[in-house]
Order: structure tokens, then C-alpha cells, then sequence
């Protein structure tokens, strides 16, 4: 049982900072993900939990333990890696044990130990066969066994799936998932991939060049983004972002928007503060904008792409301004590229962004209630 927690942890090799001051309290039994893209620090941080790479300042604690000085052996860690590092001359079995037998565990708990990661892992038919006898999948399984033997605190995971194909990929996370209600053991699990960061994490930090920009559970990332970044990092496709002005004064209640070839827009946020002719950004998802086939909207342009998924309908529309819009909407649409469209925005599905990027208030009511099936 332990938390997890960091408090202004940074990192920098020689002058160069890459982890500026993060600040992470994790819960005992969290499935935490942190996600960004590719550079922006996730491994660093994992690496400095596990005690694999130094702090240059900051604390992190494991329970009650400051563990910045602790070795990595000391730290009731494991971390499962994207590249399995498996022992290639050791049996399955082997590699799974082999941490115990390091530590002097005696044979007889061991091979407890590892039968039973095998059966959580349906690991069982493959013991006896060496690493190259096997699928990646089977790999990445050998590698997670290895850690569960160790009934550690905290699982780390960085980029485990990444060498799977995209098939074993959806079947090795649910697996995971699987496993963590069935330790309910902290894991933290790092991705560059939002899907499996939403799919999988009770809470996402989004990391960028070294900051956490946010810190949240994946819905509340989803309706509530506090910037310009989470907003387009969560979410598949992007959220549009399109720049406008304010037509008049805001309150907290909303605003009027407009921008080049863009008809007045009301923003259901709070603009409290927000002064005629400010600049300011307006997002909206794509499966929120509204097409409307009469050619008349806030924007109106013409379809430049269309993508036909079957359950639904992926377009990219560009205004005689230039402004272009993505949209995804439900069904099979009759339409063809080069058609003439209108595009509207409801105002409780805009998102509106200072010049900073920094997001205005939503109301909570934004988030729509779950869907009930009959
Ligand atoms: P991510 O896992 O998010 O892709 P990393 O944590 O691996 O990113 O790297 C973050 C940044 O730190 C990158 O710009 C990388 O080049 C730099 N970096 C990582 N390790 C070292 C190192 N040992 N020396 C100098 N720079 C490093
Ligand atoms: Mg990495």
C-alpha cells in the first residue's frame, strides 16, 4: 500500500532542462498514464521514480519514504519496458524467477511465485520455451510476469505496446487493464498514444516539454481541457481551433465571437473579463461541429476530403478565407468533395482560449451525461 508522490521534481542534463518542476500526488491502487509526445519527458520521469536516472532537485516519495536516494532494488518498484529485455537463454520460467532468485529467494516460493504470475498471465504452456520461441505479445507478457512476481508497490510501464502490432496492441492493453483491477497495485504507464491513455488511466498527466499541463481524470480532460494543448492532445481527430475576436464584451456567461469568414458565434464559457476586439481562440471537436447541407452556417465552404467509415462520416471543409474545419459526423452522409456546406456550432460545445492558450471556464453542465442503452 503506498502513494505515490512528487514534489517539484526536476531534471536537467548539463544546461539543458527537460523535467522543469512536476508535481504529482498518486493515489495507492491509481492506474496513472502520462502521455505527450514524443521528447517531452515521460521516460525521464518514470526513470527518475525508478530510481534509474538522478533527481537534480525535488523529492520522491513512496508511501511515507523519500526515496530520491534509495537504489532502484530498494524502491518496492517494477518497471516493464518497450523493449521486453528478456534474458534470451533463460526459459520463460527463468526469466520470470530470475529477479527472486537474485534476492536469495528460496526455490520452493519462488517457483510459487512464478506459477502463479504464469496463471495470471496464461503464461503456463510457455515456460519451458526460450524468449525466441515466442510472439511479441508472449514477450511483453514474460516481461509484465516478471514484474508481478515482485509484488511490488508501484508498476511502471513505458511504452509497453509500442512493438506490438495494432491487434495485439488493443488485446495486451485490456489485458493490463485486467491485471490492475485484479493487483489493484499503483501503475504508472507512460504512451505517446491518447487512445491508450483514455482506455486505460483513472487519471492522465499530459506532459509538455517537461510541464504537466494537466492533471485529470480522461473525461474531464475530454470537456474540461485547461489549454490549447490538452485540448488538441486529447481527443481523435484534433479539435479545430479557429482564431477569432471578441464582437463585444464578454461575461461569465458567454461570449460573441467572429473571425475571418466566420458569422458571429455565442461561446457558452465563462468570459468574465473579456474585452471587445480581444483576440482569442475558438476550438471545437469534430464530432461536434454541424454540417448543414443548405449551404448556410456560421462558416460555410466546401467539402475538400471525405473519408467514408461506415459508421461514420470524416470531412474536412475549407472556407473561400481558407479556414478549414474537420468534422466527424454519425452515419453515411450524401455528399461528395466539392459540395457546398454550412457549418454551425452549438455554444455549449465551444471551447474559447486566451492568447496565452490558457482555456476559459466551461460550465460543468458541458459534460453530457453518460448514455443510457435500453
Ligand atoms: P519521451 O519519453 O517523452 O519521448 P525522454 O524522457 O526520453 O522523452 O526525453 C526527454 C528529453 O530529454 C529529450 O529531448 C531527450 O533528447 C533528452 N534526453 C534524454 N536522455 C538524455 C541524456 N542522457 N542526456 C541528454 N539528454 C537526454
Ligand atoms: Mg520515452
Amino acid at each position: 500500500m503506498a502513494d505515490l508522490t512528487l514534489t517539484q521534481v526536476k531534471k536537467s542534463y548539463g544546461k539543458v532542462d527537460i523535467i522543469k518542476g512536476v508535481d504529482l500526488s498518486i493515489k495507492h491502487g491509481e492506474f496513472i498514464v502520462f502521455v505527450g509526445p514524443s521528447g517531452c519527458g515521460k521516460s525521464t520521469l518514470l526513470r527518475m521514480i525508478a530510481g534509474l536516472e538522478d533527481i537534480t532537485s525535488g523529492t520522491i516519495k513512496i508511501g511515507e519514504k523519500v526515496v530520491n536516494d534509495l537504489q532502484p532494488k530498494d524502491r518496492s518498484i517494477a518497471m516493464v519496458f518497450q523493449s521486453y529485455a528478456l534474458f534470451p537463454h533463460m526459459t520463460v520460467g527463468e526469466n520470470v524467477g530470475f529477479g527472486l532468485k537474485i534476492a536469495g529467494e528460496p526455490k520452493e516460493s519462488m517457483e510459487k511465485k512464478v506459477a502463479e504470475a504464469a496463471r495470471i498471465l496464461k503464461l503456463e504452456p510457455l515456460l519451458d520455451r526460450k524468449p525466441s520461441q515466442l510472439s511479441g505479445g508472449q514477450r511483453q507478457r514474460v516481461a509484465i510476469g516478471r514484474a508481478i512476481v515482485r509484488k511490488p508497490d508501484v508498476f511502471l510501464f513505458d511504452e509497453p505496446l509500442s512493438n506490438l502490432d495494432a491487434a495485439l496492441r488493443v488485446n495486451t492493453r485490456a489485458e493490463i487493464a485486467k491485471l490492475h483491477r485484479d493487483l489493484s497495485a499503483t501503475m504508472v504507464y507512460v504512451t505517446h498514444d491518447q487512445v491508450e491513455a483514455m482506455t486505460l488511466a483513472d487519471r492522465i498527466a499530459v506532459l509538455d516539454s517537461g510541464y504537466v499541463r494537466q492533471f485529470g481524470a480522461p473525461m474531464d480532460l475530454y470537456h474540461y481541457p485547461d489549454n490549447t494543448f490538452v485540448a488538441g492532445f486529447i481527443g481523435s481527430p484534433k479539435m479545430n481551433f479557429i482564431p477569432v475576436t471578441a464582437a463585444g464584451a464578454g461575461n461569465g456567461s458567454g461570449v460573441s465571437v467572429v473571425g475571418s469568414g466566420l458569422a458571429k458565434v455565442q461561446a457558452a464559457v465563462d468570459a468574465s473579463g473579456v474585452v471587445k476586439d480581444q483576440k482569442l481562440t475558438l476550438g471545437i471537436r469534430p464530432e461536434h461541429v454541424r454540417i448543414s447541407q443548405d449551404g448556410k452556417g456560421a462558416l460555410v465552404g466546401t467539402v475538400q476530403l471525405l473519408e467514408r467509415l461506415g459508421n461514420q462520416t470524416f470531412l474536412e471543409v475549407v472556407t473561400a478565407t481558407g479556414v478549414s474545419t474537420t468534422a466527424l459526423i454519425e452515419g453515411d452522409l450524401v455528399l461528395d468533395i466539392g459540395d457546398k456546406v454550412g457549418i454551425n456550432f452549438a455554444a455549449t460545445d465551444c471551447h474559447l482560449f486566451d492568447e496565452k492558450g490558457e482555456a476559459f471556464a466551461r460550465p460543468r453542465t458541458a459534460a453530457k451525461p453518460r448514455k443510457k442503452v435500453a
